[in-house]
């Protein structure tokens, strides 16, 4: 029997934790938060999108373009199938959603945190909270971890935990208060590992001007274009969400790490918002002629006439921008501004200054090279210590697939040791 030590009581370290426990292992998580699993529970809205049985091929990124066939091996060798076959295992079954997206039948987090807990507790596995791991001592004799951890009486005390293996799974920076404060990076960083700067992924986008506050709130069916120096990188389309600040939702989420790295690279990012995607683009041009007709809508105020197609608080926003006063009629404002003001709602451009700070992000983009651990996330610098979740560099966009890398890892990892 090993002593496994594993550092970090997120989905990873608990999954790995299982794995190891059910191969006989003596394991113990040490977790600095006073409970486990505490971003399982943020997850999905608190519904725990878990797993996605979709092709997983295109969903990931890594700053290493070699790292991706790396990430869909991992993924062919434990997917959203064994997946949903691990929690069934455990009792918690799944159902899954028209977008391949699965979640608790439940449709509630906290059931997936309690069977992990519970499988935990059946499997003998050791739990310490309250236990911050600040070092690791990985020489060949003695080997062991330190920790600053919290007693029953309240008072916090210096202590080792020794180890034949140990796996790291202390996540990224997402999400500060669910614990994951990028100490990991340190302790990984602190065995000879490099980290690819982390950065925020699945994030809302800032953008420059002043015209935002307008239209905090409103939430609308777009088409969403990021442009990087000019040249179009990704599209995405959905419900986009106008904030005071910028922009937010799924499909800006779903290229947030994009737009946050050439940011990071000094390059310059938009965002086109197509707010018409119900017309074809073949449609357009007799689209803006018909409604620019006076003949038709001459006895309306261009805004009224924009409302008609886009919610009346962008409608407004595009009049002011187009210096379009709110009581000037189609007539008078003339056929030209009428189809500016239209052929702006196909294109509505933005600058993005920024991403909102970790605090407000799902994921991290960067973190440990997957081409330091080895197909088991053991790492390659540093004998009987593993790798595993977040703490890699490895994103997925929205949709369960963050999740699946962790359980996948955790897996692989927990198994081997
Ligand atoms: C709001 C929100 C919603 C999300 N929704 C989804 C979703 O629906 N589907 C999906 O697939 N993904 C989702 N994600 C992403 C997903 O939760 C993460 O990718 C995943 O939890 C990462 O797991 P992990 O085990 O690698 O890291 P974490 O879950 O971050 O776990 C790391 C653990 O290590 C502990 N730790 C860190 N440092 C130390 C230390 N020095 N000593 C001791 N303990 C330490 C932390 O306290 C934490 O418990 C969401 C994330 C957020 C923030």
């Amino acid at each position: 029997m090993r002593k496994v030590i594993v550092v970090g009581g997120g989905a990873s370290g608990l999954t790995a934790a299982i794995f190891a426990a059910r191969n006989g292992q003596q394991v113990t998580i040490l977790e600095h938060k006073d409970r486990v699993g505490k971003k399982i529970l943020m997850t999905g809205n608190g519904k725990c999108n878990l797993t996605n049985t979709n092709d997983f091929r295109g969903k990931y990124y890594s700053s290493n373009q070699k790292s991706l066939q790396r990430i869909y091996d991992t993924l062919v060798r434990f997917g959203a199938d064994d997946t949903r076959a691990f929690f069934e295992k455990m009792g918690l079954y799944t159902k899954e959603k028209k977008d391949g997206g699965v979640y608790p039948v439940s449709e509630q987090a906290s059931a997936v945190l309690d069977v992990l807990r519970g499988e935990c507790e059946r499997l003998g596995v050791q739990v310490r909270t309250g236990c911050e791991v600040c070092g690791i001592a990985p020489q060949k004799q003695d080997r062991n971890v330190r920790a600053v951890c919290q007693g029953k009486d309240g008072k916090k005390r210096q202590a080792t935990f020794s180890y034949d293996k140990l796996i790291l799974a202390a996540g990224g920076k997402a999400a500060p208060v669910s614990g994951s404060d990028g100490s990991g990076y340190l302790l990984a960083a602190s065995l000879g590992h490099s980290v690819v700067k982390p950065l925020p992924a699945l994030v809302q986008l800032r953008c420059a001007g002043g015209f935002f506050k307008s239209v905090s709130g409103v939430r609308a069916q777009a088409g969403l274009t990021l442009y990087i120096e000019g040249r179009a990188a990704a599209f995405e389309e959905g419900e986009l969400q106008l904030t005071d600040y910028g922009i937010s939702g799924i499909p800006v989420f779903q290229f947030s790490r994009m737009a946050a790295r050439a940011l990071d690279a000094g390059k310059a990012c938009e965002v086109g918002i197509d707010f018409l995607p119900y017309v074809q683009e073949t449609d357009r041009d007799c689209f803006a002629q018909k409604n620019a007709d006076d003949a038709a809508f001459g006895y309306k105020t261009v805004e009224a006439l924009l409302a008609g197609m886009v919610h009346k608080k962008v409608a407004s926003m595009i009049c002011r921008k187009h210096k379009t006063g709110a009581d000037l009629t189609v007539v008078q404002a003339g056929k030209d501004a009428v189809l500016g003001c239209i052929y702006e709602l196909f294109d509505f451009r933005v600058k993005i200054v920024g991403t909102n700070p970790f605090e407000n992000a799902q994921v991290c983009s960067g973190g440990v090279p997957i081409g330091e651990v080895d197909d088991c996330f053991a790492s390659k610098l540093c004998k009987d210590v593993y790798l595993i979740g977040e703490l890699l560099d490895c994103d997925g966009i929205c949709g369960g697939y963050n999740l699946q890398w962790a359980w996948a890892t955790g897996a692989i990892a927990g198994a081997s040791v």
